[in-house]
């Protein structure tokens, strides 16, 4: 997924920030899932955007792999 909640209850957005920031945040804050509050971790790779994972594979980690959830959070951010 592309959005979670930091350990400060915001709304974090890692295609905002810079690799180099992502790693310093990385070691600093927590994340959770928007959806289920579980902790995830962000991943920062170099082919594919830098995201967030759960830990374990859950009901909805499934329901995130899917493909429209990015343009579907978009829109979410958007109302937000
Ligand atoms: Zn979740």
């Amino acid at each position: 997924m592309l959005i979670a909640y930091n350990n400060q209850q915001q709304l974090f957005l890692p295609y905002q920030y810079t690799r180099k920031a992502l790693q310093r945040y990385r070691r600093q804050m927590k994340f959770f899932c928007p959806q289920c509050l579980e902790q995830v971790q962000l991943k920062i790779g170099n082919y594919n955007i830098p995201h967030f994972a759960h830990f374990t594979k859950n009901q909805c980690s499934q329901l995130f792999a899917e493909g429209e959830s990015t343009l579907h959070l978009q829109g979410k951010i958007q109302l937000l």
